[in-house]
C-alpha cells in the first residue's frame, strides 16, 4: 500500500483498466514489457509517476498467475488481473463484446443477450473491485475506464471509506430507448452511480445517461448543475471529450522521409479496426458512387483503406471481414485498369510512423463510422497535417463531429452524401482547405490527452 502525504487536495491515484496499458513479450530474458502506444498511457504515465499509486487491469492473453511477479511497474505500481479462458470467452468477448458494445453503439439488432455472460461479468467485476481494494490507502483515488467494468465503482464503494471514485465511459451511452432493453439496465446504472464523478465523452451521453437514470431507477436528476442523487448520495456527471497525444503524432509526422512527388493518384484515406460500427462498407459503397458519376476520377483517386484486425472470436466480425472483402474485389474489379485499382486495402495493424505519414500525405482522410464514442482517427489526421492541407470527411455520428465542426460533416449511411462530400473534399481550394485544417489543429493543440486528464481530475477533486 502506497503511504503518501495526502495534505491538499491530491493522493495517490489508482487507474482500473480492462487491460493494462502494456504490450508484453516473451523472450530468452523472460517476460518484458513496454507502454502500448496508446494517448492514455501517455497522459497517465507523468500523473501516476508524480502522485504515486497502481494500474490494474487484465494484462491479455496468454500472461498467467505465475508471470504476474513479473510485471512490476517501475514508477509505479502495475497489478495484473488475471482472467481464465472461459471469462475471456464470457465476459469480454461475450457480455462486454457481444452485448454492451452494439448496444451502447445503438446497434440493438447485432445485440446478443446472455444470462451466462452476465453472470460472468458480474464475476470478473468483482475480482476487479476487491483486486482494486487491495491497493486502496483510505484516501486513494480510483480512476475506473470504460464499459467492461461498470459495476466495479459500485463494489468498491462499499468497503470504501473516504477518497474518490471516478468513472469514464470511452464509448456513447445510447438514449433511453435503445438502453432498456437490456435485461440488467438497473444494475449497470447502480454500478456508476456509486461514484462521485462520471465522464461521458460529449454532453448528448451525458443526457442520455442522465435520462436512464431518472426513468428507470427513479434518481433525482439536476441538469443544470449535472449532479444525480440516488440512493442518499450524490454524483456528477460531466463531458470530458478526450484528445490524443498531439505532439507525438506531429513529430512523427515531421520526421518522416517525404512524399514522391509528383504523385501519381491523390489518396483517400481510411484506418479503422475491422468493426461494423466503423462504416467500413458503406464507405467503399460511396467511393464507388463517385467513381460512377465522375469518371474523371478513374486512375486519379485511391482509397487507401487500412483494416486492423479485431476480434475475430466473435461470429458479427468474421462476416464483416467477409463483407468486406468481397466489396473491396467487386469495385476493384469493375474499375481496375492494368496500371491502377481504386481501393488498395490492407488488413493489418500498422506502426504510428508508418500511420503518421498515411495521415500526413493523404489528400481526404475518411472518418465515416455509423457510431462513435469519440473517434482518435479525426484527430490523429488533423495532428498529422504538416504539410499540404488535406480534408477531414467526418461522420455526424462521431462523438468527434460535436467539436471538429470545421470537417466535412456526413451522414454514413448517406451513400450519395457521402460521395458528394468526398468530390467536394477534392476540389476545394488551397486557402479554404488551409483555413478549416489550421482551426481544427488549433482545437486540438489546447484540447490535447493532457488536458483531459488534468481536467477530469480537477473535477474529480
Ligand atoms: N491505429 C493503429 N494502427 C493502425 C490503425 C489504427 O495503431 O494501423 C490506432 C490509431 O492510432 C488510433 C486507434 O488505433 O489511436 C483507433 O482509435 P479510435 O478511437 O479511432 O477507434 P477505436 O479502435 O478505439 O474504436
Amino acid at each position: 500500500m502506497m503511504v503518501q502525504d495526502l495534505r491538499g487536495s491530491e493522493g495517490p491515484l489508482l487507474v482500473v483498466s480492462n487491460r493494462l496499458p502494456f504490450v508484453f513479450q516473451r523472450g530468452d530474458t523472460g517476460l518484458t514489457r513496454r507502454p502500448s502506444p496508446g494517448g492514455l498511457v501517455t497522459a497517465l504515465d507523468p500523473v501516476l509517476r508524480k502522485r504515486g499509486g497502481t494500474w490494474l487491469g487484465w494484462p491479455g492473453g496468454d500472461i498467467g498467475i505465475e508471470d504476474a511477479l513479473e510485471l512490476r511497474g517501475d514508477q509505479y505500481r502495475v497489478a495484473p488481473v488475471i482472467l481464465s479462458e472461459s471469462e475471456i470467452t464470457r465476459y469480454y468477448h461475450g457480455f462486454s463484446n457481444r452485448t454492451l458494445w452494439p448496444l451502447f453503439h445503438s446497434l440493438p439488432a447485432r445485440t446478443g443477450f446472455d444470462e451466462r455472460d452476465w453472470e460472468a461479468y458480474q464475476r470478473v467485476n468483482l475480482r476487479f473491485a476487491n483486486a482494486a481494494l487491495e491497493e486502496l490507502d483510505a484516501a486513494n483515488w480510483v480512476w475506473i475506464h470504460d464499459y467492461q467494468l461498470m459495476l466495479v465503482p459500485e463494489f468498491v464503494r462499499r468497503e470504501m471509506s473516504g477518497g474518490r471514485l471516478g468513472f469514464f465511459l470511452h464509448v456513447p451511452f445510447p438514449c433511453y430507448d435503445i438502453y432498456r432493453a437490456l435485461p440488467w439496465q438497473s444494475e449497470l446504472l447502480r454500478g456508476l452511480l456509486a461514484c462521485d464523478l462520471v465522464g461521458f465523452q460529449v454532453e448528448s451521453y451525458m443526457r442520455n445517461f442522465m435520462e436512464c437514470a431518472e426513468r428507470i431507477l427513479g434518481a433525482r436528476v439536476d441538469r443544470e448543475y449535472g449532479v444525480i442523487e440516488y440512493a442518499g448520495h450524490r454524483t456528477r456527471v460531466g463531458s470530458f471529450p478526450i484528445g490524443i497525444d498531439r505532439e507525438y503524432f506531429e513529430t512523427r509526422a515531421e520526421a518522416s522521409p517525404p512524399a514522391r512527388s509528383p504523385r501519381r493518384e491523390r489518396i483517400l484515406f481510411g484506418a479503422d479496426r475491422l468493426d461494423y460500427t466503423k462504416g467500413i462498407p458503406e464507405r467503399i459503397r460511396a467511393v464507388e458512387r463517385l467513381l460512377d458519376l465522375h469518371p474523371e476520377y478513374r486512375e486519379k483517386v485511391v482509397l487507401l483503406q487500412i483494416a486492423v484486425p479485431s476480434r475475430s472470436q466473435v461470429a458479427e466480425y468474421r462476416a464483416l471481414k467477409r463483407e468486406i472483402d468481397e466489396l473491396v474485389g467487386r469495385v476493384n474489379g469493375r474499375f481496375a485498369t492494368p496500371s491502377w485499382s481504386p481501393i488498395r486495402y490492407i488488413y493489418q495493424s500498422l506502426s504510428h510512423d508508418r500511420l503518421a505519414r498515411f495521415y500526413r500525405d493523404a489528400d481526404v482522410a475518411l472518418v465515416t463510422p455509423l457510431r462513435d464514442g469519440m473517434n482518435l482517427v479525426a484527430k490523429e489526421f488533423v495532428a498529422c497535417q504538416v504539410g499540404d492541407p488535406g480534408v477531414l470527411v467526418l461522420s455526424t455520428l462521431a462523438g468527434a463531429a460535436e467539436s471538429m465542426e470545421e470537417a466535412l460533416l456526413v451522414n454514413p449511411h448517406d451513400v450519395q452524401g457521402t460521395a458528394d462530400a468526398i468530390h467536394r473534399a477534392l476540389c476545394m481550394p488551397r486557402d479554404e482547405r488551409a483555413e478549416r485544417m489550421n482551426s481544427l489543429r488549433a482545437r486540438e493543440r489546447s484540447n490535447d490527452v493532457h488536458a483531459w486528464v488534468n481536467g477530469f481530475l480537477a473535477r474529480l477533486g
